[in-house]
């Protein structure tokens, strides 16, 4: 197998663009292709401050290597979740990461807004589903912190297989509100709302593997145990299954979607946002799910140290 452009021994083949190719021009492929997604949903530029939110794995490290060796100006943001055997080694993957790349790393701690509670903790406290629980609080603490740093832009590292998948699930529950939301930019549209991007959803899981092994990037391999039996792993090993039958169906059924997604847009209700009463940042309600939660946290603690 020979690489498609020098010539040599190729390394990797990718089917679904039909091309085999060696170390060097897998990289410049890959990273031609991203660059391209950027711009193509003018997603920001050499301008922008951007925050990168960084688990320690993957997809997350790759998006930030990427960005920091093309000269973008992206500082990372760790959310430690106090997860056992698992936050511990994914924040020292980020630290690692930055110091190797001197590279700037905020790091935000769940235990400081719910009273030292992790989020099995406060999961098990108010008896609801840890990742419900968890992407609530991700999705605020990553928006505030943006905010509060001057970030123009926030970017996720969620790629072609996540976005796939959840396009696969709001079709066959015709979610038709979320696909009408489901792009690979969210526009501010609120002062307190930072702009959210995913340049990697054009780029396969695999292709990020291969990208991130290419260069050497040291990523935490164990995945959150909580992610044990997720819905979207099923999805996804059906999408692969197609994929291996059809190359690049993955891509077109996905790019085909954004291409159309007019279609959905009149299911779109406009949500009407307000400040929250408690910490100002957007809500539909008076007070925001992050500040009730954390109510509840608070009533639920004290009426334990009460019993004591
Ligand atoms: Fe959070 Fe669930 Fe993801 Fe683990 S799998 S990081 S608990 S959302
Ligand atoms: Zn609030």
């Amino acid at each position: 197998m020979k690489c498609k452009i020098c010539g040599n021994k190729a390394v990797i083949k990718l089917r679904a663009h039909n091309i085999a190719l060696c170390e060097k021009d897998y990289i410049a492929f890959f990273e031609k292709r991203v660059l391209k997604t950027i711009r193509k949903y003018r997603m920001f530029d050499k301008d922008h401050k951007i925050l990168v939110a960084v688990s320690g794995g993957k997809d997350s490290l790759s998006i930030w290597e990427l960005l920091l060796s093309r000269g973008f100006n992206a500082v990372g943001l760790y959310i430690d979740l106090g997860i056992e055997n698992y936050s511990e080694d994914s924040k020292s993957k980020c630290i690692n990461f930055a110091k190797d790349k001197n590279a700037e790393l905020e790091i935000a701690n769940v235990k400081e807004y719910f009273n030292g509670l992790s989020i099995p903790e406060i999961a098990r406290y108010v008896r609801r589903k840890t990742c419900s629980v968890c992407g609530l609080i991700k999705r605020y603490i990553m928006n505030r912190r943006a905010l509060e740093g001057g970030y123009d832009v926030l970017v996720t590292g969620h790629n072609l297989d996540d976005e796939v998948s959840t396009l696969f699930g709001n079709m066959i529950h015709w979610q038709v509100e979320y696909l009408a939301r489901q792009f690979p930019v969210l526009e501010k549209n609120h002062d307190k709302m930072v702009k959210k991007v995913k340049p990697f959803v054009t780029s396969t899981e695999r292709e990020v593997a291969a990208y991130a092994l290419m260069k050497g990037i040291d990523y935490m391999e164990k995945e959150c145990p909580f992610s044990i039996g997720a819905t979207s792993l099923f999805y996804k090993r059906l999408l692969n299954e197609l994929e291996e039958k059809q190359p690049g169906s993955k891509l077109r059924f996905l790019n085909g979607f954004y291409e159309n997604s007019g279609i959905f847009q009149t299911f779109r209700k406009e949500l009407k946002l307000r400040a929250c009463e408690r910490c100002g940042y957007p809500t539909t309600e008076t007070v925001c799910s992050f500040c009730r939660l954390r109510e509840r946290i608070g009533n639920i603690v004290e009426k334990s140290e009460d019993r004591l």
